[in-house]
């Protein structure tokens, strides 16, 4: 668990000043860098001692088998995982020939900052070896943004008082051993040795190598190359075996003197392309990172980054925490999307090898969202990767015997990972949340090249889907039996409302879409006959209703089942599944995350206002929150129903689920989607975001702890700000071709970049629900409640 000190509260950074060897796994995973296609641990320099190594390429897996006890039809057999693959980041250092080890000696000064503004991770240490020599180093550390393929260091040493025999050995290493995974299911096998050689070779102060998985035959090529500067004497060596290399470089240095390692590093990966295709990629890296410098990958780093907090920065007054944690989860969203290209954003992004580096519905309901407001061109990407497992998507259906494509709840290339069905395959809504992330992509970017390609592509084969898994029941309606909904405590129910009204949006826009694009509608076999057939099945949708208690069931039946015994569960038994049978949580009412209260939240308008608030305070005293995809939706539906003070601690939960490692799994990486929900409970919950079919419109009211809230939102390619205090909210077009927005119902012209300026009603205020005995999240306080 981290501590709250861990970290110090700053606005654009992260920062320790003490290295806490027993959540060296944590602070590894939230100091990670990535881009999207490479993603590195926060693993300290000299490789040991560590949490967990991590070096990851997006799309890089191997194949395991996935056992079961008892066949079954359609299970899938063959699970993919991620893995560690060589290790780029290690630089060794030898003071007067004892190894720098922080378990050794005395570790007089330590700090490691993670700087949103710049993307660097720099380190800085004192150290005195057990000998008794004081050394000073320094490191700074980037994956760059922009030169997709490139990681690179800056490497600095020198002694305190006396002189010093120095040794820097730059090292790339694959197949490193990896600590035994342990007993908690969502953490990630852990595969041995998963690359063969196919080349290495030193050169100068370059080495490459070329390994390959053995099942899933992807080949994967390393290199790194060095400048080096240090005083006379200094002498650089290398060399490369099997599954390694190093570059040494060894110098005496006197007090005052400094040896400097400049270390890039390149990576390419392919499934199709050739050894020496590979090993040439990494060359031509390797020189093009050599041509711009270490001065000039840190130009383009904090230009990528300046460009993308001008158009997405969030600006919260009133609590620091927050402040920092938006701009941290912001920071790693981008991180784990910006250079994937046409490749998934897993759960964990490329921080840790948590759910074996699965891409799950967390990416199209939680990510893409903030993703399109604010990098719009990294939500195409992973749209587009969507589009790209199609082939797979459509073979897994025709295997379950139904139409269309079933996408898989996990998947790294796209085929179907999971091996538990009732809370994989049967989680059929992973589809319309695609569906749904389409539609809102080009609601929002008005990118219509996306939208007649891989979005149509998309929006079809999914409304395929749900009118053959569905069917019209005697009396007409249209139903879906047999699905788990977004709540994985109940499973194989029928009409799970989320489920049925995001398959009827699915339907509906999909038949839209026929007829935006009449010849695509053509090319993909449409015809008016399923045109009509989805709007019929979206139309007729059932959507069950609890009379007698005038509440939605989150399925047909959930209100009559027996509530769970919460007085009887202690603290130790959370979360649930780590202590108790599926088959007794499937047939009580508790939730595990927010599903029919998800529902309200982005089916908004299928719900009058009094069945919103009566539905929040239905489910709040069910909802266990035992995954960290819950606190966000309920920070948003509890400030549009009136409950302000706990749509703060909601808040306040999703922002520190990392920081404060809250689910204590944060050593197997971040959670992207919870931090994407720092962003949404900001957003959505206190500025009243809502965007569908054109319309963009807000409700913004603070909580009692925040002072002012403020951020920028692009726009089918304008620029907007917006600022909301206690009193009025300023809505400002900074860029762009007018618009119209909506403020708490009320149209709001926006012609010029003139702020408007538009006053925030009265709010209801509504007695706070209750949640299960020892579940309420913490209560936040305000800052001033603080000093
Ligand atoms: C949640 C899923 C989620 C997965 C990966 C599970 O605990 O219940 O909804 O997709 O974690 O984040």
């Amino acid at each position: 668990m981290i501590r709250q000190a861990a970290f110090t509260v700053e606005p654009w950074s992260l920062r320790e000043t003490a290295l806490d060897l027993d959540i060296l796994a944590q602070s590894e995973s939230v100091f990670a860098l990535s881009n999207g296609h490479v993603g590195w641990r926060a693993n300290l320099d000299e490789g040991e001692p560590h949490g967990l190594p991590g070096s990851y390429l997006n799309g890089v897996y191997e194949l395991q088998p996935l056992p079961y006890a008892e066949a079954g039809y359609g299970n899938p057999e063959s699970g993919q995982t991620v893995i560690n693959v060589t290790n780029g980041k290690i630089i060794r250092l030898f003071v007067d020939d004892e190894p720098f080890d922080v378990r050794y000696g005395e570790l007089r000064e330590h700090e490691r900052v993670l700087d949103f503004r710049a993307g660097v991770l720099s380190r800085r240490a004192e150290w005195v070896s057990p000998a008794g020599q004081a050394v000073r180093v320094s490191s700074v550390r980037l994956v760059s943004l922009t030169q997709r393929a490139i990681a690179a260091i800056c490497y600095e040493v020198e002694p305190v008082d006396k002189p010093a025999r120095i040794s820097v050995q730059s090292e790339l290493l694959a197949n490193e051993q990896l600590p035994p995974a342990g007993a908690d299911p969502r953490a990630g096998a852990v595969l041995e040795n998963p690359l063969s050689s196919e080349f290495h070779n030193a050169e100068g102060t370059t080495v490459v190598l070329v390994h390959k998985t053995q099942a899933s035959e992807l080949r994967i090529g390393s290199g790194m190359d060095h400048l080096i500067d240090g005083p006379d004497g200094l002498q650089v060596e290398s060399r490369a075996y099997t599954d390694g290399g190093v570059v040494t470089s060894t110098v005496v240095l006197e007090p005052g003197q400094r040896l400097r390692v400049i270390k890039f590093v390149a990576y390419g990966w392919s499934q199709m392309r050739s050894m020496t295709g590979i090993r040439d990629q990494v060359w031509a890296a390797l020189s093009s990172a050599r041509q711009l410098g270490w001065d000039g990958l840190l130009a383009e780093q904090r230009a990528f980054l300046d460009d993308f907090w001008d158009c997405a920065d969030v600006e919260v007054d009133g609590d620091t925490e927050v402040q920092q944690a938006v701009r941290f989860g912001l920071f790693h969203i981008l991180q784990a999307g910006a250079r994937g290209e046409n490749r998934p954003i897993a759960a964990k992004g490329l921080t840790g090898p948590g759910y074996g580096g699965h891409a799950f519905w967390d990416t199209e309901t939680f990510v893409l969202p903030v993703l399109t407001f604010t990098a719009p061109a990294a939500a195409a990407s992973a749209l587009q990767w969507r589009q790209s497992t199609l082939p797979a998507a459509l073979d897994r259906a025709a295997q379950l015997g139904l139409k269309g494509a079933a996408f898989p709840w996990r998947t790294i290339a796209g085929q179907e990972c999971s091996g538990y069905w009732p809370a994989g395959t049967a989680a059929f809504h992973i589809n319309a949340d695609i569906a749904d992330a389409v539609v809102r992509y080009f609601d929002a970017t008005g990118d219509e090249a996306f939208d007649r390609g891989a979005g149509m592509e998309l929006l079809t084969h999914t409304a395929r889907l749900w009118r053959s898994l569905g069917h019209h029941d005697a009396r007409g309606r249209f139903r879906i039996d047999g699905v788990t909904g977004p709540d994985e405590y109940s499973a194989v129910a029928d009409n799970n409302v989320y489920t049925n009204l995001m398959a009827r949006q699915n339907m509906a826009m999909a038949a839209e879409a026929a007829k935006r694009y009449p010849d695509r509608a053509v090319e993909l076999d449409i015809d008016a006959e399923e045109s009509a057939g989805w709007r019929d099945a979206a139309q007729a949708m059932y959507i069950p209703y609890d009379e007698m208690l005038q509440v939605h069931p989150q399925a047909d039946g959930f209100t009559r089942h027996q509530v769970w015994d919460f007085a009887g569960t202690s603290p130790e038994q959370y979360p649930l599944l780590l202590h108790f049978p599926y088959f007794d949580i499937y047939r009580k009412q508790v939730v595990k995350q927010a599903d029919l209260v998800l529902a309200m939240y982005l089916c908004g308008e299928s719900f009058t206002a009094e069945q919103k608030a009566r539905n929040f305070d239905y489910y709040e005293p069910l909802t266990v929150r035992d995954s960290s995809l819950s606190a966000c939706t309920q920070a948003v539906m509890a400030a549009e129903v009136g409950h302000l003070g706990l749509a703060f601690d909601y808040l306040g939960e999703a922002a520190l689920m990392d920081l404060h490692d809250l689910e204590h799994n944060t050593r197997d990486g971040v959670h992207i989607a919870s931090l994407a929900g720092t962003w949404i409970a900001l957003v959505g919950g206190f500025g009243g975001l809502r965007h569908w079919n054109g319309s963009v419109s807000f409700a913004p009211r603070l909580p009692e702890g925040l002072t002012k809230l403020a951020f920028t939102l692009l726009i089918r390619g304008r620029r907007l700000r917006v600022e909301i205090t206690h009193d009025d909210a300023t809505y400002t077009l900074v860029e762009g071709d007018p618009l119209d927005v909506r403020h708490h119902g009320v149209a709001v012209h926006l012609p010029d970049a003139k702020p408007q300026v538009r006053p925030i009603p009265a709010a209801d205020v509504r007695p706070r629900p209750s949640q299960p005995p020892g579940r309420a999240p913490a209560h936040r306080r305000a800052s001033a409640e603080m000093s």
